[in-house]
């Protein structure tokens, strides 16, 4: 490591796993397919890493084509034949919720699987992930039994005396592979299986290969809830390899994919050979606005917030700060001060505050970022450099004298790396926001609501939060302008993406 990048924070040991946990790390590698866990054919394995010790504790199966095909077997049999077409909307809710239960019932162990696999905190998973998921599912439970049509006045003419009974129905979109990321695993399996099932789908969840762990235990609570067989199935696998080849099947109808955007253009490639259904949430460089009016303390713990929660591994993250010149050192001295103040360490210990990044990989790329901003003249307010103890920890890090053409400003770092900029005219604020690929997010702090109404439509994404930054709700809308993907999750958009509009046409 580059000696301008070391830190000399002291890293806790992390702590050892409960015999739950431990006995869930030793089950070995297999797949969910048809609702029977089975062995891959391809036998190829991937290791599965604690961030905070980068220690192997577990292997998963790297599911290959044949998997694949399979699975699209059980999917499509699954939405076709059996119980799973039969079933009534509310027949589908009581599962929806029964899953709900269990993953309350079982919300310890599920926070510190999700804990050792990615580095989050065991305690930000048990407040954060853990009941979000349970409450995505008991949402979705609710949209099964509220999707409609709607009765259709036509026009139609050139019969005399012709009538017609016009309608439209919305229908299950069919077999969906879902392909999700590895910053909040279980919840992103969530968002994505929850309204395909609501709506009557099957599904393929292929999670992140740095962070199947629990997806395979979520598999485990789908049997149990008493899914039928083929409804849901689970391959673990690298994306090359499983995701690119559920992207390319001809058996798949939607692919719903939340990842990098540059990923996200690879699969809307591949997927245009087929004209799948495709919807995409993607990477972001969300602005963080503070005018001159607002609540600056306010404005500097939620802005603080907006980078480091989550270690900054989140598309929304409020990665660029613009302050206005008035209140800017206030601001970036609030946000260093919280930084220095953010305890480091294993997610397992509960003195931590804040874990590993994911992966060695995501380290070095967020140290490389750091050190190219150094490179371009970026100054470095505080952090800047990783402990230097084993596990993938980046300390938060705030950059100020950064222009708006440094790859630090420009490129999604997905880590605790804020980029500071001042601003003087109101008038060209929403210009700078807006001067990004990127359109997923953005906040903006004032007290003064002519301001506030004035900006928020001149904003190029597709959540705009005032006063607050990094919310969300299942009834409330979300995904991307731009280069941030399209499609939008949550609320009735979600049953809309795993659905298609039949027209009925009656001649009466
Ligand atoms: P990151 O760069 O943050 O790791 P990715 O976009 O690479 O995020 O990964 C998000 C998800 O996309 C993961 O489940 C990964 O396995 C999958 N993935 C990566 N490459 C491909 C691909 N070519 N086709 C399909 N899925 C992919």
């Amino acid at each position: 490591m580059n000696a301008s990048l070391a830190s000399q924070r002291e890293i806790a040991k992390q702590p050892e796993p409960s015999p739950a946990v431990a006995r869930f790390l030793k089950r070995g590698p297999r797949l969910l397919i048809g609702g029977e866990w089975v062995e891959s054919k391809s036998k190829q394995l991937v290791s599965v890493i604690d961030p905070a010790t980068g220690r192997e504790i577990a292997t998963v199966a790297d599911a290959d084509q044949a998997d694949v095909d399979r699975a699209v077997v059980a999917a499509r049999a699954a939405f076709e034949k059996g119980p799973w077409p039969e079933m009534t909307p509310a027949q589908r809710e009581v599962l929806l919720w029964r899953l709900s239960d269990l993953i309350e019932k079982n919300a310890d162990e599920l926070s510190e699987l999700e804990s050792v696999n990615n580095g989050k905190t065991k305690f930000m998973a048990s407040i954060i992930d853990v009941p979000g998921t349970r409450n995505y599912f008991r949402y979705m439970a609710g949209w099964a039994t509220k999707i409609t049509g709607d009765t259709i006045s036509t026009s139609i003419g050139g019969i005399p005396g012709a009538k017609f009974h016009t309608y439209t129905s919305r229908e299950p979109v069919g077999v969906c592979a879902q392909i999700v990321p590895w910053n909040f695993p279980l919840a992103m399996a969530a968002w994505k299986l929850a309204p395909a099932l609501a709506a009557g789908c099957t599904c393929i969840l292929k999670p992140a290969e740095q962070t199947p762990l629990t997806a395979l235990r979520l598999g485990e609570l789908i049997i149990e809830a008493g899914f039928p067989p083929g409804v849901v199935n689970i391959l673990t696998g690298l994306g090359e390899t499983a995701g690119a080849a559920l992207v390319a099947h001809p058996g798949v109808d939607k692919i719903a994919f939340t990842g990098s955007t540059s990923v996200g253009k690879l699969i809307n490639k591949s997927a245009t050979d087929t004209l799948k259904r495709v919807s995409l949430e993607l990477g972001g460089k969300s602005p963080v606005v503070i005018f001159p009016d607002a609540d600056v303390n306010a404005a500097i713990g939620g802005a603080s917030n907006a980078i480091f929660f989550n270690h900054g591994q989140v598309c929304c993250a409020g990665s660029r700060l613009y302050a206005h010149r008035s209140v800017f050192d206030q601001v970036v001295e609030g946000i260093s001060g919280a930084a220095r103040s953010i305890k480091l360490g294993p997610g397992l210990d509960p003195q931590t505050q804040m874990g590993p990044l994911v992966s060695k990989e995501q380290q070095d790329r967020v140290l490389g970022y750091i050190e190219s901003g150094r490179k371009q003249g970026a100054s470095v307010m505080t952090g800047g450099g990783a402990p230097s103890n084993p596990g993938y920890y980046v300390e938060p890090t705030v950059l100020v004298n950064v222009k708006p053409e440094m790859r630090v400003v420009r490129e999604e770092i997905f880590g605790p790396v804020l980029v500071a900029q001042r601003f003087d005219d109101i008038n060209e604020i929403a210009a700078m926001a807006n001067d990004t690929e990127y359109g997923l997010s953005a906040s903006v702090w004032s007290k003064d609501l002519s301001t506030v109404h004035r900006i928020v439509p001149k904003i190029r994404a597709g959540t705009v939060w005032v006063n607050c930054h990094n919310f969300v709700d299942p009834n409330m809308p979300f995904g991307g302008f731009k280069q941030s993907g399209f499609g939008r999750e949550h609320g009735r958009s979600a049953i809309e993406l795993y659905t298609e509009i039949k027209s009925v046409c009656m001649a009466i």
